[in-house]
């Protein structure tokens, strides 16, 4: 694979860059997480590109040096192009792309989720295709049948918040810290997530994978919910009181749906591996939830924190991954742009080959052939 690639990441609130070799391993990577939305309880896209244009100069320099590589030495440089904040977009894409011109070297524009199929492999070499992925952030929920690198079937998203929005949001209405995840997951440990009977959004319709809907997600009414039992909690004055339990009550319905629905599409799909990315991966809870559920036989590819928050090096190793199939880059910076080759996924392309059976779905051959027969006769989703 072309190396040594320096990737960058500046989509949302992280400002990171990284070194691979040509085995798509780590050389050196730096994510400097932003701090000035703190006070804001929430990203403010102004001072993320603010930010972003202030660091970007020190992070790919600390990332050169911690890989012990000259920027002469740099053989292609790759940036995460969309989705994202489109002042925070710029930063990235621009830098990236005058540092290419400079050296002389391929640039090549990712797509961000997209780089997170590849968080994962970057610390297990087994964690590639066949699985479904959950990907879960800050600004995306997102199931996806990947049956290979390059082939991407989207099977649900979120209608509305993001599942890490609804964590950020919550914590918020509770008075906790931004970003909210960590400190609702430390408060959910100390609660009783049976207390209050949170509703879990489209769950009852994961009974039947030809409901286009099934794997579709929404976290608007379960944040309004919270924010109606928290003002009559607080009204009694209990909220100090209360305050762990609604937390882990939370978080049991939103875990119990992203975990159902996963479960139910890797059934859907007849595969037994799922890989978890993006910030809301970092959920001990959820990860437990996913281990128990794929039983046995499955796995679970989950990387550390370091791969699974956003940074540079998934987004070079997805580029690395493009660069060698001979895959065009992204070739626009929009908000809506989807993966490139996303296609839709049908119930009749099941994956038959591992009915009645329970394997660790690593085998080569025909688990990691695509399920249905070609795809040439689907149209690939367009932007929206
Ligand atoms: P984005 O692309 O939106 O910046 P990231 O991949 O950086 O997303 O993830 C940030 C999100 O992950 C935040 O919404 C944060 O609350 C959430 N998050 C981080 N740790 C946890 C956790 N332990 N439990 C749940 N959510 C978490
Ligand atoms: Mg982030």
């Amino acid at each position: 694979m072309i190396a040594p690639i320096l990737g960058i990441e500046t989509t949302c609130d992280e400002t990171s860059a990284a070194v691979l070799d040509e085995h798509g391993r780590i050389l050196g990577m730096v994510i400097h997480s932003q701090d000035v939305h703190r006070i804001y309880g929430g990203v403010v896209p102004e001072l993320a590109a603010r930010d972003h244009l202030r660091r970007i100069e020190p992070v790919v320099a600390a990332a050169l040096e911690e890989a012990n590589v000259r920027r002469s030495g740099i053989r292609a440089v790759a940036v995460a192009a969309a989705p994202g904040l489109i002042g925070a977009l710029l930063v990235g894409v621009s830098w990236s792309r005058a540092a290419a011109f400079a050296l002389g070297v391929p640039w090549i524009p990712v797509h961000h989720m997209e780089g997170h199929l590849f968080g994962p492999v970057l610390e297990d070499p087994h964690a590639v295709p066949p699985f479904v992925a959950l990907l879960v952030s800050g600004g995306h929920t997102m199931l996806l049948w990947v049956p290979e690198w390059g082939r991407y079937h989207l099977l649900g998203q979120t209608r509305d918040d993001a599942a890490g929005e609804a964590f950020d949001k919550v914590a918020k209405l509770l008075g906790m810290p931004y970003p909210g995840g960590p400190a609702i997951e430390a408060a959910a440990r100390r609660g009783d997530p049976r207390r209050y009977a949170f509703p879990r959004p489209m769950l009852k319709r994961r009974g039947g994978a030809r409901d286009p809907d099934a794997f579709d997600f929404s976290f608007s009414g379960l944040k309004t919910a919270v924010a109606q039992t928290v003002a009559r909690v607080a009204e009694r004055g209990a909220l100090a009181r209360q305050r762990d339990h609604l937390a882990a009550s939370f978080q049991a319905a939103a875990i119990d749906v992203l975990a159902e629905k996963t479960l139910a599409a890797m059934e859907a799909v007849g595969c037994e591996r799922v890989l978890l990315g993006g910030g809301v991966s970092a959920n001990g809870a959820l990860g437990a939830r996913l281990r128990a559920g794929v039983g046995p036989g499955g796995s679970l590819l989950v990387g550390s924190i370091r791969v699974s928050l956003d940074n540079g090096a998934m987004i070079a190793r997805a580029a690395q991954f493009r660069h060698a199939a001979g895959l065009p880059g992204l070739d626009r910076a929009a908000a809506g742009t989807p993966i490139p080759g996303m296609l839709p996924w049908r119930p009749e392309m099941r994956d038959r080959s591992q009915d009645g059976r329970r394997g660790d779905g690593r085998r080569g051959g025909k688990g990691t052939r695509s399920p249905g027969g070609p795809a040439g006769n689907l149209s690939p989703i367009s932007p929206n």
